[in-house]
């Protein structure tokens, strides 16, 4: 079958970067599961899906914009460490978590002075444009309980 509106996709991706390198595949571990139609992953990526079939591979170039959103330089900021949550000791180039309004949000330290931190809030992907290289492994139909939960259940997906 092809990947209409409900239907639960395995596939494997290769992304890479602006200038071509390779920043991460999914090769090594288990195929990406998703249930289709339901913004659960890239929504530009999702409509690249649309009508594909198992055994079909595809390239797609992704403009930051319809990736991870262009960089915001008013994310990079100078917080409280009191404010951060971490394990162990706080140094440049680690992923902290700061409270927010909006929940937990995680940050990239920047830089740590005594009582401050310089971080950046934006996505590691943001501001870049990608290129995904996708091979669809399995299409099936999703079951009544998938579509009203909103997302895939057993392999490669929620055990609950
Ligand atoms: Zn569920």
């Amino acid at each position: 079958m092809s990947i209409v509106r409900d239907s639960v996709v395995r596939f494997h991706y290769r992304l890479s970067g602006e200038d071509g390198v390779e920043i991460e595949n999914s090769h090594d571990s288990e195929p990406v599961t998703y249930l289709h139609g339901h913004g659960t992953i890239l929504p530009a990526l999702e409509a690249q899906l649309e009508g594909r079939g198992p055994g079909d591979s595809f390239s797609a170039q992704l403009s930051a914009e319809d990736a991870y959103g262009e960089r915001d330089e008013t994310a990079v900021m100078r917080i409280p460490l009191k404010n951060l949550v971490y394990a162990g000791k706080l140094e440049p180039g680690m992923i902290a978590g700061v409270q927010t309004n909006h929940g937990m949000r995680q940050v990239r330290v920047l830089k740590v002075g005594k009582f401050n931190a310089d971080v950046d809030a934006n996505h590691p992907l943001a501001g870049q444009s990608l290129g995904f290289h996708i091979e669809v492994v399995e299409v099936r139909e999703a079951t009544e309980e998938e579509i009203s939960h909103g997302h895939v259940h057993g392999e490669g997906g929620h055990h609950h």
